[in-house]
C-alpha cells in the first residue's frame, strides 16, 4: 500500500505528536495541513471544521450519562477568546506553546492530520455525519466543566483536562484528539450502532477502532517512528509508546493509564465486561489482536528486506515479547546496524496495516461490526490488496483472542 506523506506545500502548524501526558514528552513538531497557505481563516477555521475557544462552556453532553444537554453550533453571543490568526504568510506555526492560542491551533492541526492520513487509505473524502444543517465539525479545545474527559458527538469534539489540571489540556495530546476523530470517521464509514443485541459489540469495536485510527495517525510522524524504535531497539512486541496510545482511562485505583494494546487478553477474559456493559474493556482483545497484526506485518517486512532472519521473527512472538532478553538483544544488534532501514520498514508496515483496516471497515458497512465480521473483512481485504500474503498471521492473531473470523453466525 502506498504510504501517506504530508504535503510539503501545506499550511504549517505545530503539535505534540507524542502524548503530552507522558513525563518524557518531546518538543512540539511541525505538521502540514493539506490546504493552501492563506486558505484557513482565523479560528482556525477551514471548510470542514472550525475552532471556538469557548469560555466557561457547559459540555454539550452530560459527562456522566452521555445525554445531550444542548447542541452545537456554539451561539455567537456566548463568551469566547479571540480567534487565533495566521501569520502574514498564512501559517499557524508562530503560536507559542503553553498559550490558549497554541491549544486552538494544535487541535485544528491534529484533526486535519488524522483526516488526511485516513482519507488517503480509505481512498475517499470523509464527510462528517452530522444530523441537521451543520456541515462543519466544531472543535472546542478547552472545556473545564468536562473534567477529566474528552467527548465527540453530533457535529463536535470537545476536550477537558487530564487530572483536571489546567496545565494538561487533552486537546494538545494528538492521540486523544485522533481517538475522538476516529469515532467520527468510523461513524461515517461503518455507520452508527444498530439498536438491540448487536449494539454493544458495535460500540466496543468502535472504541478499539478509534484507538487504531489514533495509532496509525501517530505513526505518520517521523519523530514518533524514530523514538519508538529507539525505545524498543526495533522489537515492537513490548509495552512501548505505541502500545499505550489512545484514550486514557482511569483504572479502578483511580489512577489514569493509557489503554494498552499489548497484552494477552482473550474474549473469555473479558466476558464479565460484556455483562457489565463496559465497552472499553470488552474492546481489548480486538485491539490486542490488531496490534499483533501490525507488529507481525512489520517483522514480515524486516525479514523480506533481510534486516532480521526468518528464524528471529519466528521466535519473536507476542508471548516472548517483553520477557525474553536474548531476543531483545538480537533485535538491538540488528537495529544498531541499520536504524533507518527499520524506520522505513515500520512506515511500510503501517501503510499496509492501515490499508487493510480501511478496506475492512468499508466492507463492514454491509456486514455489521461484530468482532468476527470485522476480522473476516480484514481477511477479505488482504485477499484483495495483497493476494492473501498476511492471511495466516491475521487469522492466527484473531483466533488467539478467541475471535473467530466469520461473516455469518453459525
Ligand atoms: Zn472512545
Amino acid at each position: 500500500m502506498r504510504q501517506f506523506r504530508f504535503d510539503p506545500r501545506g499550511i504549517r502548524f505545530l503539535l505534540y505528536p507524542e502524548p503530552r501526558i507522558r513525563a518524557d514528552f518531546d518538543a512540539p513538531r511541525l505538521v502540514r495541513a493539506n490546504a493552501r497557505p492563506g486558505s484557513v481563516a482565523p479560528g482556525p477555521a477551514g471548510r470542514r471544521m472550525y475552532v471556538i475557544d469557548a469560555l466557561n462552556k457547559d459540555p454539550y453532553r452530560d459527562p456522566a450519562t452521555g445525554d445531550y444537554l444542548w447542541r452545537p453550533p456554539y451561539p455567537r453571543h456566548k463568551p469566547r477568546v479571540d480567534s487565533v490568526r495566521p501569520n502574514a504568510r498564512g501559517h499557524f506555526d508562530s503560536v507559542v506553546p503553553g498559550t490558549r492560542e497554541f491549544s486552538s491551533a494544535a487541535v485544528f492541526a491534529s484533526v486535519a492530520a488524522v483526516l488526511q492520513v485516513w482519507e488517503h487509505y480509505l481512498g475517499r473524502r470523509v464527510r462528517w455525519s452530522i444530523p441537521g444543517r451543520q456541515r462543519r465539525l466544531e472543535l472546542i479545545p478547552r472545556v473545564s466543566k468536562l473534567g477529566d474527559n474528552a467527548w465527540s458527538g453530533d457535529g463536535y469534539v470537545e476536550f477537558g483536562f487530564a487530572g483536571r489540571r489546567p496545565s494538561q489540556p487533552y486537546c494538545e495530546n494528538f492521540d486523544v484528539v485522533a481517538h475522538e476523530v476516529g469515532h467520527q470517521i468510523l461513524k461515517r464509514v461503518i455507520g452508527r450502532a444498530p439498536e438491540g443485541r448487536r449494539e454493544f459489540e458495535h460500540r466496543s469495536h468502535e472504541e478499539a477502532g478509534a484507538d487504531l485510527v489514533s495509532l496509525v495517525g501517530e505513526l505518520h510522524f517521523d519523530r514518533v517512528v524514530t523514538r519508538v524504535l529507539e525505545q524498543t531497539k526495533g522489537k515492537l512486541f513490548s509495552v512501548n509508546l505505541l502500545s499505550q496510545i489512545g484514550e486514557y482511562r482511569r483504572g479502578r485505583s483511580g489512577r489514569r493509564a493509557a489503554r494498552l494494546a499489548f497484552h494477552d487478553k482473550t474474549l473469555a477474559d473479558v466476558a464479565r465486561a460484556r455483562k457489565d456493559g463496559d465497552k472499553h474493556t470488552y474492546a481489548q482483545p480486538f485491539l490486542g489482536a490488531a496490534f499483533d497484526i501490525l507488529v507481525e506485518i512489520y517483522e514480515d517486512h524486516l525479514v523480506r528486506r533481510g534486516l532480521i532472519s526468518g528464524d528471529l521473527a519466528r521466535r519473536s512472538t507476542r508471548t516472548s515479547g517483553a520477557r525474553n532478553p536474548a531476543i531483545r538483544r538480537e533485535f538491538a544488534k540488528r537495529f544498531r546496524l541499520n536504524p533507518d532501514g527499520f524506520a522505513e520498514v515500520l512506515r511500510e508496515a503501517t501503510a499496509d496495516f492501515a490499508g487493510l483496516l480501511a478496506l475492512a471497515w468499508r466492507k463492514t458497512r454491509r456486514t455489521g461490526a461484530s468482532f468476527s465480521r470485522v476480522a473476516a473483512n480484514m481477511l477479505a481485504a488482504d485477499a484483495t490488496l495483497n493476494r492473501g500474503r498476511y492471511r495466516q498471521l491475521i487469522g492466527r492473531a484473531f483466533r488467539r483472542r478467541r475471535i473467530v473470523p466469520r461473516l455469518r453466525r453459525p
